[in-house]
């Protein structure tokens, strides 16, 4: 086991700010209970099924069967009973299935929080919080309890939830508790506020639905999980498709009875229809795919927040990206540094000894006496936010240091540390007084520190053009003097090569406050100018791929960065986002363009660099107004905005702030590039597949109308009996339509141009598709019912073979159904185990159904004999035999 130990380095050694123990979070969550809002109440199972019978049309199939049960007809009345059992079944059993997928998937996007346990940072589950642990709080972060501050630095929180004040509130450390009667006191924080600026943190008084959010916790009780587009014109088009076959299925039942039918059969009969033609299981198969389609994006590291945004992403034209970590692993290291007019090399070396080596011109330098060395080699341990903790093995021989934070301090730390500095005597001797924090719109953080002579010390990094603003002075040769005009161009040359080379720049800089001299209102003034480090980020591998991926696939991938327009360009270009002559624009240039300009500038440009998240709203707006359909990443606080904006929100899982996440539809878990390709796949083949299962059940349904409709016109007796016609809605609906909908995705997917949102999904044919197929069906369902029952005068066997027939042809639409570029003959049956599985099912009820003598009586079947079979056989097979041969007639056109 390893002893992990935490260095003062960043962390006051208050006893109360040394958190609770596991032992005693345990116990207290036994008393407290868990720190969550009391949500609604979940259907329960036994209401979920007994809603499989609420439909409409079942309704009334139901009282039909009961008044057949009084009239006489027992069998069919328990047959037709059976079998819209059997269906709710199905219908129940999809349900809780796609319950179960969202539960699962919420559990995985469930907040965090960060707490001191065991005297140790941790990020737990926010329901785990319980009344007196402290919790660490930054930008960006949700508050997962009430708390009191026992530290904030320039700490901002929007308490608009509670307060309906959108402007975020300063919240303060109060000693003499004398401002604490106010309704909402400045040292108090509260659970699901987002913290706007700073950090700080809390010692937790409430938790659960003891919180202040917890009494208004009924006016916030999660919504209702949106129904997509598709989902939502799905519902238009299905009432027109109940309309149509209400029509046709009264004008069947009228048709029956005036050629003098009996009237009630007729009546069972045309409601059976009914039942059988309405695409009830359309939206609960829609629902299904969109459900199992996000949960292969869970696994592939995409969480889906919001479901509408599964169909846009198979519409995205643009992803605009992040650089650093998402299309670069950020795992940075320094391995140049420009100071005092020098450019030194850092070299990594495995040897135990010397890991990290600052070389001047190959010899090893020793920063310790060269002051502006020094001093960099301080501020990269003091000016951040590293978690320094120190490992001992077990015999304790050995000790290593682990570092947890901001890969950019981490870097700076790192090689202070690994250059021989010791982090803990460092932050001994010079503690930490203030802190103004990084953020991506000031570019720049610095700490004030007490030196050990009393004096008062600040060090800053940033940005080069930044840091360089607010210098007056150089350390140069160990001597301070005032910058020249020179020393700023050779900084900026210096800075230029750096980021040529891929590198991230961060410039460092300080200034003393001699003792007893006042605090002036800007101290990150009047700076003396340190040097610069360039460290390396490498671009993350899988990246190439993905981008070249987009390209083929109609989206453009574009690079959004607040690093330095050279390293931007640079890693754009090794990632091949651009070939090297596009146009490059900066924060600076977007600024000074009109909007029509900018939208121009898109065209031509991929690489956005020194931009702030006003500029990236800007430019997702100008992308939308442009036609685009933009998905956009976003980490920080102030990104979220753009991420709202943008068609697909994304927001990152491991840097990203929970206000970004909040305002994002999808999670990335690995802040990954090429997860957004990969999401962008799925949501084309969750599409693909919806169309599939579309086209499987309306032209299956269109079928057995005709089946039924046409018959009545020709005058021949009725084709299908009732349960006959239940019968074959539950071997063709029920399974073989839910295995479509779980498809693998297409190989070919991603070759294929974005899909316009506006497309209609019947769009390219598919509508064609639908209603030549259901004719076909139709007619040769009626074929074989008239070809029997004229050769054997019977209407049993008659109406069997019609039966078969008309399922036997539809579990092969399903296969076809499978492709829409391909033939029958020319897909891969057996790639979809889970149909194969279906059909074979729904195949073996259908055998039991004509040979098994018992069913042979419910169903009023009788065995086909063998060239009736043919038949049978000859007439399945003419619907895919014909359609292969003029798809192929109009391939070779
Ligand atoms: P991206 O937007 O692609 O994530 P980025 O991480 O470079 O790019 P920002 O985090 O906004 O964007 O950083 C902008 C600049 O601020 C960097 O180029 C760097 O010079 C400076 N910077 C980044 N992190 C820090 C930090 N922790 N402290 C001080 N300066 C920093």
């Amino acid at each position: 086991m390893q002893a992990i130990r935490l260095l003062p380095n960043n962390v006051e050694k208050k006893k109360k700010d040394q958190g609770l123990s596991s032992a005693e979070a345990r116990r207290r969550m036994e008393v407290y209970g868990k720190n969550k809002l009391a949500t609604k109440k979940k259907k329960s199972w036994l209401l979920l099924f007994i809603s499989q019978f609420t439909d409409f049309m079942v309704l009334v199939l139901l009282a039909a069967t009961a008044i057949s049960m009084i009239i006489g007809d027992i069998t069919e009345a328990i047959t037709i009973l059976a079998i819209v059992f059997i269906n709710a079944l199905l219908g129940f059993y999809q349900e809780m299935h796609t319950e179960k997928i969202m539960e699962a998937i919420e559990k995985l996007a469930a907040p965090k929080a960060k707490v001191i346990r065991d005297n140790e940072m941790r990020e737990i589950p926010a329901e785990e919080v319980v009344p007196g642990d402290l919790t660490v709080i930054e930008a960006g972060d949700r508050i997962p309890a009430d708390g009191v501050l026992i530290m904030a630095n320039e700490l901002q929180v929007d308490e608009s939830m509670l307060t309906g004040e959108s402007m975020p509130v300063r919240k303060q450390v109060i000693h003499n508790e004398t401002d604490t009667d106010a309704t909402f006191p400045k040292n108090h924080v509260y659970m699901g506020c987002l913290v706007t600026a700073g950090t700080g943190r809390a010692v937790v008084t409430k938790t659960g639905m003891e919180t202040e959010m917890g009494k208004i916790a009924h006016m916030i009780q999660e919504a209702e999980q949106q129904d997509t587009p598709l989902q939502k014109r799905l519902e238009t088009l299905g009432t027109y498709i109940v309309i149509a076959c209400l029509v046709i299925c009264a004008i069947v039942s009228l048709t029956g009875i005036i050629r003098g039918e009996n009237v009630f059969s007729m009546l069972l009969a045309g409601i059976s229809l009914a039942v059988a033609a309405v695409p009830e299981g359309l939206p609960a198969v829609v629902t299904i795919a969109l459900a199992l389609g996000v949960q292969r994006m869970a696994k592939r590291n995409a969480l889906v927040r919001k479901l509408p945004a599964v169909e846009t992403l198979g519409c995205a034209t643009v992803i605009c990206s992040d650089k650093t970590g998402t299309l670069t692993e950020n795992k940075m290291r320094v391995v140049s540094i420009y100071c005092g007019r020098t450019r030194y090399q850092v070299t990594r070396d495995d040897n135990e000894e010397n890991k990290n080596r600052i070389l001047f011109q190959g010899k090893p330098v020793d920063p310790v006496k060269m002051p502006a060395l020094n001093l960099m080699a301080l501020t990269g341990i003091l000016c951040g936010n590293v978690n320094i903790r120190k490992v001992e093995d077990e015999e304790k021989i050995s000790e290593e240091y682990v570092f947890l934070g901001d890969p950019t301090e981490v870097a700076l730390v790192r090689m202070a540390v690994e250059a021989g500095y010791d982090p803990e005597k460092i932050a001994e001797e010079y503690k930490r007084l203030r802190e103004i924090p990084f953020d991506s719109e000031r570019k720049m953080m610095s700490v004030m520190c007490s030196t050990p002579s009393g004096d008062r010390i600040i060090f800053a990094k940033g940005a080069p053009e930044v840091i360089l603003q607010r210098c007056t002075s150089i350390m140069v040769a160990n001597n301070e003097r005032k910058i020249l005009d020179y020393d700023i161009k050779r900084i900026e040359q210096e800075n230029t090569y750096m980021a040529q080379n891929a590198l991230r720049v961060i410039a460092m800089a300080y200034r003393i406050i001699e003792k007893g001299k006042s605090l002036p209102s800007d101290f990150e003034q009047q700076l003396t100018f340190l040097g610069l480090a360039g460290m390396m980020d490498p671009p993350r591998k899988e990246v190439y791929d993905a981008v070249e991926k987009c390209k083929i696939a109609g989206i453009k991938p574009v690079m959004i960065t607040g690093d330095h327009k050279e390293t931007a360009k640079a890693v754009a270009k090794e990632l091949k986002i651009i070939d090297g002559n596009e146009n490059v624009l900066t924060g600076n240039e977007i600024e000074s363009l009109s909007d029509r300009e900018l939208k121009e500038r898109l065209k031509d440009t991929a690489v956005f660099a020194r931009v702030l998240p006003k500029h990236k709203l800007r430019l997702v707006k100008a992308y939308k107004e442009e036609g685009y359909i933009v998905a956009m990443t976003g980490d920080g606080v102030n990104d979220a905005p753009a991420v709202k904006e943008a068609d697909i929100g994304v927001a990152m899982g491991l840097t990203g702030t929970d206000v970004t996440r909040q305002a994002a539809s999808m999670i990335l878990m690995d802040d990954n590039f090429s997860t957004i390709v990969a999401a962008v796949e799925e949501g084309r083949n969750i599409y693909n597949n919806i169309r599939k299962f579309i086209r499987y059940l309306l032209s299956c349904n269109i079928g057995e109308v005709l089946t039924m409709f046409l018959g009545m016109l020709m005058g021949l007796p009725v084709p299908l009996l009732p349960a006959q016609i239940l019968l074959v809605n539950l071997v063709t609906d029920g399974l073989p339509a839910i295995a479509l909908s779980m498809e693998t995705g297409d190989p070919d997917i991603m070759k294929q141009k974005p899909r316009d949102p506006n497309e209609h999904i019947f769009s390219g044919g598919l509508w064609q598709l639908i209603i030549t197929r259901g004719i076909f069906i139709g007619v040769v369902t009626l074929l074989s019912f008239i070809l029997v029952f004229r050769q054997s005068l019977s209407l049993e066997a008659a109406r069997t073979a019609a039966l078969v027939t008309l399922v036997l042809s539809q579990l092969i639409h399903v296969f076809e159904c499978k492709s829409e570029k391909k033939n029958i003959f020319e897909i891969n049956l057996l790639s979809n185990l889970w149909l194969v599985g279906a059909v074979f099912t729904s195949l073996s009820v259908l055998a039991c159904v004509v040979y098994v003598p018992a069913l042979q009586n419910v169903f009023k079947t009788v065995p086909l004999l063998p060239e009736y079979w043919l038949y049978v056989a000859g007439l399945c097979l003419l619907p895919p035999v014909i359609s292969s041969f003029f798809r192929s007639k109009k391939d070779e056109a």
